[in-house]
This record gives C-alpha cells, structure tokens and sequence, in this order.
C-alpha cells in the first residue's frame, strides 16, 4: 500500500515538473523567436496562450486535479495576471490540440522552413531542455511526444512534391486523457476526410479511402538525451544492414540529425492508409487507439494545406454515417470529460 501511495504521488510530481517545464520552456522559445524577429509578437502570444492553456486544461483533467497555481508555482502571480482570461478559460472551455503539436507547428513558423534538416534538430534542442528529474536522473517531459512523423506528395505528373507537413503522437500518461484528446481531434480539429479515416478504421476495422500514388510518409522515435548512445547504436546497426545499398533517407536523416530513430508505422496506420509509402516500410505491432499516431496529424495538415489532393481521394460506400460515426465520437468525449468532472461550456476559439 506504502509503494502504491509513493508511486502515485511521484506520478502527480512529474505531471507538475512536466507541465511547469513545458510553458516556461515554450514561453522561453516564443518571447527569444518575437524578440529575434523570427516570429510576428502577434503568433508568439497566440501559441503561447494556445499552450498555456492545454497545460492548465490538463491539469483539470488529471486524476487528482492539479490547479494552474500548482502547475505554475508563481510567486509574482505574473503568468496569471497577464494571461487572466486563459485561466479561466481552461476550467471551462476544451483545447483543439496538444502542446507538442502547436510547440511543433512554432518551431517550423520560426524556423521559416519546412526542410527536415533545419526542423528536426531545432525541435531535438527544445526537447533536450524539456527533460525533468525523476530519482536522481533526467527523464522525458510527459508532454513531448516520443514520435514525430513527416509526410509529402510526390506529382509525378508534374515531377514535383510538395513541402512536408510534420506531425506528432498524441502525448498523454492517463488512457482516459489520452481518449479525451483523440476524440478532440477527430471532432474539432483534423481535416475531416482523417477523422473519418479514424472513425471508420474504429468502427469497422477497414479503411475509409485511399490516397493518390506517392503519398510518402516517415517516422521516428524521440529519443531523450540521456538516450542519444542507445538511439547511435541502433541507427549505427539500421546502417550497416544498408552496407550494400543506397542508404535510404530516412537513415541519413536519423544519421545527420541523431537521438532520432528511424521507426515503421503500426498495423493500424497499415490499415487506415492501405497505399501510403512508408520509410521504413515494414509494420509494427498497435497496442494503442486509431488516431494516437503522429501520421494522422501530418496527413491532416497535408489535406488542409492541398486541396487538389483531398479531389483524388479514392472513398467507398463508407461515406454514409459519417456524422453518425463522429457523434458516437462526441458522445464519449462528453461521457470522460464528466466523468473527470469537467463542465465544458466550450472550444477555446485560439
Ligand atoms: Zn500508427
């Protein structure tokens, strides 16, 4: 009973490190890139609110609540003057995505490309400095996702691609938490032809659609900093199996960029996205829910960024009861939420 309290409480101070860490990082990054000039002071503020209030929404959420002053620990009362509206709003109104993804959406906007040499490792140098101490070591933030995926569109018509649209795994401790934010996502935020994809995979275990030809899609695993040997070794290994090969891209990239790890998408990808090209290309077990994925985030952003893509989509009969299948979606997004006692009044309209 002893170790089954101690845990629990150890598992509320790593949310309250994690959550701390996050917007003050964020906030870090977003006040340098606005006083760089890299970023608009206008879309700094925005994704910082944006932030904020995700963290302090979560905290509503988490099972005990954690209130924003716990999350914040400010003795100034800076944060909760300036930003008055978004504390209350994260008791009342629900997020439209995770942290990571508009920390993500952030750091390409600063970056000022979409190139994954540039991307990739201005995002690694977040994360490292995101880690939290948990028994006399530096462990992951909870709240940075541990995949990021990128996806683009090849013409071979036009024998040109698109730029990548990046993404990232939904990241989230508690399962209920977690139901909560890919539900979110399906009904609020991804494009709706990927929310269907998810609803109907769920449903009906088959795909919804299929994509035109040359939809490529990578991914990789987020490694720590602590665990930048261990992501050399197994990229080092990836390597050598490739010594009479061109080395793939994907590999240089983990191989340029390192403490990421080239990773195969899962079974359930497989299924939702029948004809994608992945790298690497081979499936790996789900023992997660349809839309936890980085891929489904980056392909929404390539369908709302390119609509002559969403023409080709090759759909089926599936298209009947759709609003069915995101309302059954809805429907438990609205049960959890009670469950955890929080009374939502609305979207935050950020
Ligand atoms: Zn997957």
């Amino acid at each position: 009973m002893q170790a089954f309290w101690e845990n629990d409480s150890r598992r509320l101070q790593v949310f309250i490190m994690s959550a701390n860490q996050f917007v003050h990082k964020a906030l870090d990054i977003l006040a340098n890139a606005a006083n760089t000039r890299k970023l608009e002071k206008r879309r700094a503020k925005a994704y910082f609110e944006e932030i904020l209030h995700i963290i302090l929404f979560y905290g509503q959420i988490n099972h005990p609540k954690v209130d924003p002053e716990e999350i914040l620990q400010e003795n100034n009362h800076q944060l909760s003057e300036m930003y008055s509206d978004v504390f209350e709003m994260c008791r009342t109104h629900i997020p439209k995505r995770p942290p990571f993804t508009v920390l993500l959406d952030a750091i390409v906007e600063i970056v000022g490309t979409r190139h994954e040499d540039n991307v990739l490792p201005c995002l690694l140098l977040t994360i490292n400095d995101m880690e939290v101490p948990n028994d006399n070591k530096l462990c992951r933030n909870i709240f940075v996702s541990t995949v990021i995926n990128l996806c683009y569109f090849y013409d071979e018509h036009m024998r040109s691609r698109t730029h990548n649209y990046f993404g990232a795994s939904v990241s989230y401790r508690g399962a209920r938490q977690k139901k909560i934010m890919i539900d979110i996502l399906c009904c609020y935020t991804w494009h709706r032809d990927i929310s269907w994809a998810v609803c109907v995979a769920n449903h009906y275990e088959q795909n919804a659609f299929t994509f035109p030809p040359h939809v490529r899609s990578m991914a990789f695993n987020i490694y720590t900093h602590g665990q930048s040997t261990q992501a050399k070794q197994r990229v080092e290994s990836l390597l050598a199996s490739f010594r009479d090969y061109p080395v793939p891209r994907f590999l240089k990239i983990a191989e340029q960029v390192g403490s990421l790890v080239p990773r195969a998408p899962c079974g359930r990808c497989f299924k939702m996205f029948p004809n994608i090209q992945f790298y690497p290309s081979h499936r790996e077990p789900a023992f997660w829910e349809h839309g936890n994925c980085a891929e489904c985030e980056s392909l929404s952003q390539l369908l709302s960024s390119h609509e002559q893509i969403v023409t080709k989509l090759h759909r089926d009969h599936f298209q009947i009861g759709r609003d069915e299948l995101i309302n059954t979606k809805n429907r438990r997004l609205q049960q959890n939420l009670q469950l955890l006692k929080f009374r939502i009044r609305g979207v935050v309209p950020f």
